[in-house]
């Protein structure tokens, strides 16, 4: 009832019960909270939103939010105590200052690390109610984690900010996402000021590739890299969006919600080592372009057309030649042209086989992700 989107999507295999009171949002296995406070809260603030938008056809202001900051970690034990640390210190600060309500908590999404991330993060939430812990059964990527977190914690939470563990992105920004959250916002991207903490690398490819993105129709923000904030509203539209091959940058643009943009720095990551090797780096890029756009396949069939015009003109002289007794050998053209040919039909047949790839993967129905474990406690002084 609280949740009928992520339906199909969340498996439990088990919950780990809470370290100490047992207080676990529990979770039957098909993902839905079966939290009996939580359903009651979450529909009492909907009849309250009806209530406020019906009276004059518009929003008046909105409550104080509970937040949720979902941080997925994939093997980020250098890191992860750090950031527990300076997350956790970020959301007394804002809840001190009456900017997030009772109940807001940093969410962390364990995206089947290797090393000793989980246990770590276990110990923090053992210590702090304020920190819960999604345990994915296995390392699902980047975009999955935070689905992952964005759909558990929505059922707790009136927004959700996504943000990197490694403390890349300046946790100071929260402020501005919020008062454009207050503001009527449902979507906040945050957008990085310039990227000097890159090496040239990164950089370079990064604008060839906002570039390309734009060039083949998808809508990304430039230079905005999941670090964002999204309201409950706009979170159950995208748990309707059922696609395996989800690329989130792409995507909620395309929803079309009130949004708004917020500049931060980045900084040098603060330990450890890019999680995002080459190759995960060109997946993202690929699905990037496959799963947002299909003009590729419209560029093959302009590309097609053009070698047919470029083959039929080369018969008309091939024949004028024959019939005015000019048989030239013509090696350098036979070459030319089936080469050309060859690997103009090589390419397409490629290309057409990344969305056959895509199809496929559609056709199963697989889910995104599967959590293993499951740790959330409520902070006895909320509890009344
Ligand atoms: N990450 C993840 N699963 C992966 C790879 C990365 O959850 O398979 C997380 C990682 O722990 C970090 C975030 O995604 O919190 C961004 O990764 P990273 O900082 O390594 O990427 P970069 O900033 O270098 O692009
Ligand atoms: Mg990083």
């Amino acid at each position: 009832m609280t949740n009928q989107a992520a339906g199909t999507e969340i498996f439990t295999n088990d919950i780990v019960e809470s370290i100490r009171s047992g207080d676990v949002g529990k979770m039957n296995n098909h993902g839905e909270v079966m939290d009996s406070r939580k359903t009651e809260r979450t529909e009492e603030t909907e009849d309250m939103n009806e209530t406020r938008e019906s009276v004059n056809g518009q929003k008046e202001g909105r409550d104080i939010p509970v937040l949720y900051l979902v941080v997925p970690c994939y093997n980020e034990e250098e890191v992860i105590e750090k950031s527990a640390q300076v997350l956790g210190d970020k959301m007394r600060r804002l809840a001190q200052a009456g900017r997030i309500a009772a109940g807001s908590k940093v969410m962390f999404v364990n995206d089947g690390s290797k090393d000793d991330t989980l246990r770590l993060l276990h110990r923090t939430a053992a210590q702090d109610t304020l920190f819960s812990v999604v345990s994915l059964a296995g390392n699902y990527g980047h975009q999955s984690a935070i689905l992952a977190g964005m759909m558990t914690a929505r059922q707790y939470a009136d927004a959700v900010v996504t943000i990197d563990a490694d403390l890349q992105q300046d946790i100071e920004a929260l402020d501005k996402f919020l008062e454009c959250y207050m503001a009527g916002s449902e979507v906040v991207y945050g957008v990085r000021n310039d990227r000097h903490s890159d090496g040239a690398f990164k950089k370079g490819t990064a604008t060839i590739y906002y570039n390309l993105m734009h060039l083949l129709g998808s809508n990304v923000i430039t230079n905005h890299a999941d670090y964002r904030l999204m309201s409950r509203k706009a979170l159950d539209a995208l748990a309707e969006y059922k696609e395996t091959n989800l690329f989130l940058r792409g995507l909620i643009p395309t929803m079309g919600f009130p949004s708004d943009v917020v500049y931060f720095d980045v900084k040098a990551r603060e330990a450890g080592h890019s999680k995002y090797t080459l190759s995960k780096m060109v997946t993202l890029a690929t699905d990037g372009i496959t799963s947002m756009s299909t003009r590729p396949l419209r560029m093959i069939s302009a590309l097609g057309f053009v070698v047919f015009v470029f083959s039929f003109i080369m018969c008309i002289i091939s024949l004028v030649d024959w019939a005015m007794g000019n048989n030239v050998p013509g090696y350098t053209t036979t070459m030319i042209v089936s080469l050309l040919i060859g690997g103009v039909t090589l390419l397409s047949l490629g290309i057409i086989g990344e969305y056959v790839g895509k199809i496929y993967m559609e056709t199963k129905h697989r889910p995104r992700y599967i959590i293993d474990t499951f740790v959330w406690k409520e902070d006895p002084a909320d509890k009344d």
